[in-house]
């Protein structure tokens, strides 16, 4: 059972109105003080030093400090929801905040001659629009590192073996003690000279020179599934860089660069399209042929259409990523065509059609009839 906690305000010694570097100064101290480097084998200094740690990492933090004031410790308690494990915290990346302006130290230094996962690799490729929407496989071309075959990656020359570092003691790195104004402070750094392997290589693998890795330019088939936008990616496992020390490759990651669609733009799964239609198929209404990604359809618009009108085409704009049989949208607007080059037939049937339904929209015309001869003379109409 632990023992009651104290009050993180309490425990840094801080007034529970204290702004962020009130606290940040306190914690500070109170860490200077009771470092373990700084009180070796002092359990009291280490308990109070985790304390205080603890105080910091919450009252540091905007949204932890918003939640232990309305509920106190209750806020992190396990298993009350939102809270957060202490057990599971890094004080280590506290340290390397603070720590790192006082002590300069630079970096913790890990143990990393353990199995590591190898980098992820970035790189893209160009898909068409159609592509993106019904999905494709594409074959890219990308420069791949291996381990050595003749070395088994080890870099040393067969036969040989790699020494351990002198340096190091095979650790992969190096503890520095040097006199602070604080005290002795000890500092572990990634060893220099073996990189943090542990291992020295004296004779090199004559294939890798020493690397471990041959690179070499490989096809890779990347899946890209319907509905894929512009900018996303696709994660192949394990084509990335080799691990290390027995680690797993790294990931390929694929972005994918959508080419604009002459017709057709796109957002999310809808599909924006316009199209036009003439004059009298918007006046008469009728059957009109419009573009989807599925190829064309025929469409029954309404007589009396008005330019801009903008339908639904259900299903046919872009599949949901990931789940079959779902699909956006496509919106057409459609943009009456007014006509431009008209023989003389036309205009004469234009006319017709002008004296049949015009009124309201042909006032102008209407008043110059009743016009007086004077202000037609004056040039106010012709
Ligand atoms: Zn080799
Ligand atoms: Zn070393």
């Amino acid at each position: 059972m632990a023992e009651a906690k104290r009050d993180y305000y309490e425990v840094l010694g801080v007034d529970r109105n204290a702004d962020e570097a009130t606290i940040k100064k306190a914690y500070r101290n109170l860490a200077k003080k009771y470092h373990p480097d700084m009180n070796p084998g002092d359990a009291d200094a280490e308990k109070k030093f985790k304390e205080a740690s603890e105080a910091y990492a919450v009252l540091s933090d905007p949204e932890k400090k918003r939640q232990y004031d309305q509920f106190g410790h209750a806020a992190f308690e396990n298993g009350a929801g939102g809270g957060f494990d202490f057990s599971q915290m890094d004080f280590g990346d506290l340290f390397g905040d603070l720590f790192g302006e006082f002590f300069g130290t630079r970096g913790r230094g890990r143990a990393n001659n353990g199995p590591m996962k190898g980098a992820n690799i970035r790189t893209s490729v160009r898909i068409t629009f159609e592509e993106a929407v019904f999905g494709v496989e594409k074959e890219i071309e990308l420069t791949l590192k291996d381990p050595c075959q003749t070395c088994n990656g080890s870099g040393a020359k067969p036969g040989s073996k790699p020494d351990t570092c002198g340096k190091c003691g095979g650790k992969g790195q190096v503890v520095y003690t040097s006199q602070s104004l604080f005290g002795m402070v000890r500092n572990v750094q990634t060893c220099p000279d073996c990189h943090g392997s542990g291992k020295i290589i004296r004779d090199k693998c004559p294939d890798c020179h020493g690397n471990g890795y041959i690179s070499s330019r490989k096809k890779i088939s990347v899946s890209i599934p319907a509905g894929i936008d512009d900018g996303q990616c696709v994660r192949i496992r394990e084509k990335g860089e080799p691990g290390t020390n027995g680690g797993p490759r790294g990931d390929l990651l694929v972005e994918i660069i959508v080419a604009r669609h002459p017709i057709f733009q796109r957002q999310g799964t809808t599909i924006f399209s316009t199209a036009p239609i003439s004059y009298a198929q918007a006046a008469l209404g009728g059957e009109v042929v419009l573009d989807t990604v599925d190829g064309k359809v025929i469409y029954e618009v309404k007589a009396g259409t008005q330019t801009d009108t903008k339908i639904r085409l259900k299903g046919k704009g872009v599949p949901v990523l990931h789940r079959e049989g779902s699909r956006g949208d496509q919106y057409v607007t459609l943009i009456v065509q007014t006509p431009e080059r008209l023989n003389a037939e036309a205009k004469d049937l234009l006319r017709k059609f002008d004296e049949l339904t015009g009124d309201s929209l042909h006032a102008a015309d209407a008043y110059t009839k009743k016009a007086p001869e004077e202000k037609k003379k004056k040039g106010l109409f012709k």
